[in-house]
């Protein structure tokens, strides 16, 4: 494929702040980015050339949708398969559907983290109530029972201390498949975030620490400390899942890294991910143009880090305070323009860089 030229049009399955940064940096390469949401007045459609409004599952839409880019992405990993495959239908769909097919399911994911030479936490697949006492005996307490579709923040999932917390768990993630992981008594997380191009090229941002509340993202620091030793075990992971799923884009990998050094994959993004936003104001290419250049055939851009930072996701209510937090020059501020500003819900993000 030759690089798609000025003008073409890049549509992005997903009206949120992830869609909205694509949108975004798609336009400041001359693209029009069209959006497909589940409801109108998006994050990312406000932003975008077009926005299309249908449920995530209409297929046809899909289809109509994508017969009007040049290339179609998306900004979360939980797109119904047939929808992808009926916007494929139109359009080449970068990354392609066994990238969605290994992060929708988090027992295909962790296989496929092994197949990469990863190490993962024991885990245990839980089709029913009786296969958890059963995974506790295999995984050891404590542990964490995820569904094994459509989870994330933190959202379907339970802790398992011993055998009287099961029948409460299995409610808990609302008595669905699932999956039984042991409960990983790691020193930190980190992330790694790259991106792999048309051409099979690839570019590594720094590998970051991240701290979770709650199952949340809270900050992210770029680099991680030991950046030396993690790095190419990290690395090496990524190289063998691009190059396994002939990927196209940004791909992400959350790893726990255990007290002995041993990194551990905790889960798989197919897309840009929020411990990577720090790279929009500390590298020369961050990872939305890197996302679009990469799904446009473009070369890939530059991730060496310029700078340290530190991200903070805003939640709520707390961009309202974006005018003070602007104030201070080292601070980037970023606003999703969500409409209404829910509590607990991802709302900005401030990066502090030098
Ligand atoms: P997840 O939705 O799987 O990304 O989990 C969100 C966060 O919950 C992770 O970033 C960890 O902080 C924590 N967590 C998830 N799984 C485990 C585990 N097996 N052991 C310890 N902490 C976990």
């Amino acid at each position: 494929m030759s690089a798609l030229p000025p003008g073409s049009v890049i549509g992005v399955l997903g009206g949120g702040q992830l869609g909205r940064m694509l949108a975004e940096a798609a336009g400041r390469l001359g693209f029009d980015g069209h959006v497909f949401s589940d409801r109108a007045d998006s994050p990312a459609g406000r932003v975008a050339a077009k926005e299309f409004v249908a449920p995530y599952d209409d297929a046809a839409a899909a289809r109509a949708f994508a017969a009007g880019c040049d290339v179609v992405t998306f900004e979360f990993e939980n797109v119904p398969a047939a929808t992808a495959a009926a916007a494929a239908e139109r359009a080449p769909v970068r990354p392609g559907p066994r990238a969605l097919d290994v992060a929708q399911d988090r027992v295909r994911e962790k296989e496929f983290a092994r197949a990469c030479g990863a190490e993962t936490a024991t885990f245990a697949p839980v089709g029913s109530k009786a296969d958890i006492a059963d995974g506790l005996g295999r995984v050891g307490a404590p542990a964490i029972l995820k569904s094994r579709r459509e989870g994330y923040d933190g959202k379907g999932q339970a802790k398992v201390e011993t055998g009287a917390d099961v029948h409460a768990a299995w409610r808990a993630i609302g008595e669905t498949p699932a999956i039984l992981e042991a409960f990983a008594a790691f020193a930190f997380e980190v992330s790694l975030v790259a991106a792999r191009g048309f051409d099979g090229s690839l570019a590594f941002y720094d590998l970051v620490e991240n701290d979770h509340a709650g199952g949340v993202l809270r900050e992210t620091r770029a680099p991680a400390r030991d950046l030396d030793s993690l790095t190419p075990p990290a690395r090496a992971v990524m190289t063998t899942a691009l190059e396994k799923l002939d990927y196209v884009g940004v791909l992400a990998i959350e790893f726990f890294v255990m007290p002995d050094g041993r990194l551990l994959v905790n889960e798989f993004a197919p897309r840009v991910h929020n411990s990577g936003h720090w790279t929009q104001d500390a590298t020369a290419c961050g990872q939305f143009e890197q996302h679009i250049r990469a799904v446009a055939g473009w070369p890939l851009g530059d991730p060496a880090r310029t700078a340290d930072a530190v991200m903070t996701n805003l939640f709520g209510d707390d961009v309202l305070d974006a005018p003070r937090l602007a104030a201070d020059p080292a601070n980037r501020v970023h606003v999703y323009g969500k409409r209404p500003l829910r509590e607990g819900r991802k709302t900005g993000h401030v990066t502090r860089v030098g």
